[in-house]
């Protein structure tokens, strides 16, 4: 589905990304582990359209991403719900959820089926429709950011850090909810520095260390290795 090949990234003279060759197959739930300022966000931003890959390729079912728009990407099928949330706190909930369907605005039945699809994931979120974004509680704001990706209908859904800052419990449910996504259909490629609870949903992981990516398995192969177990899981 989608398919990296010798992707290289630069910040000026900067080289963030080198050589990065990745897949994701259709229904997969892939991971990608790394340490902050690994690279992982400038993978995504990369595959999003936000920033120009110095070389190589980025291949998303038939069509080639590289130098699309970002709205292109999405309308392509693949959506990125970008680390921090990025919500507009002062807009409703719903407000928030319908951004997401900005892409397919002229389909107003299909958008109605998608918010309950997106409230069956989310049911708290019906209660909290009329409210600001702002003032819901961080695993809620995390709930909104992913049904607003979900809106915009992808076949990839990139998530990034979904886990940040929020309370064990709540990170649990997170997981939980991730996991129902991609069975119901929707492929995932997710980063995450909660190693542990990201490889047990996980079909597959790579590892990334200072722009480049130096481990593949699976997750019985990922879980079971010495290295990512005392480097990612800490045990
Ligand atoms: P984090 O989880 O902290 O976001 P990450 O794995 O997503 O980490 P990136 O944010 O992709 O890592 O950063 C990769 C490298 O690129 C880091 O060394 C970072 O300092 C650098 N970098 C990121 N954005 C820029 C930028 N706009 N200009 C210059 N360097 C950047």
């Amino acid at each position: 589905m989608l398919q990296l090949e010798n992707l290289d990234v630069c910040y000026g003279s900067f080289k963030a990304l080198s050589d990065i060759n990745m897949t994701v197959d259709t229904g997969e739930l892939v991971v990608l582990l790394g340490a902050n300022g690994a690279g992982k966000s400038t993978l995504f931003n990369a595959i999003s359209g936000l920033i120009k890959p110095a070389a190589g390729d980025i291949r998303f079912e038939d069509k080639h991403l590289n130098g699309m728009k970002p709205n292109a990407v999405v309308s392509s099928g693949v959506v990125q719900c970008a680390e921090g949330r990025k919500l507009f706190p002062q807009m409703s909930v719903h407000q928030n959820l319908m951004m997401g369907a900005y892409v397919h605005r002229r389909d107003r039945d299909g958008n109605k089926k998608r918010l309950n699809e997106v409230l069956e994931l989310f049911p708290i979120l019906e209660d909290k429709a009329g409210q600001p974004a702002g003032s819901l509680s961080g695993g809620q704001q995390q709930m909104v950011a992913i049904g607003r990706a979900m809106m915009s209908r992808p076949r990839l859904l990139m998530l990034d850090e979904p886990s940040l800052g929020l309370a064990p419990l709540v990170v649990k449910q997170m997981f939980e909810t991730i996991q129902q996504i991609n069975s119901l259909g929707t492929t995932v490629l997710l980063a995450e520095q909660n190693a542990f609870a990201a490889l047990k949903i996980a079909h597959r992981a790579y590892v990334m260390e200072n722009g480049r990516l130096v481990m593949e398995g699976d997750r019985e192969a990922m879980l079971g290795n010495e290295e990512v177990r005392k480097a990612y899981i800490g045990a």
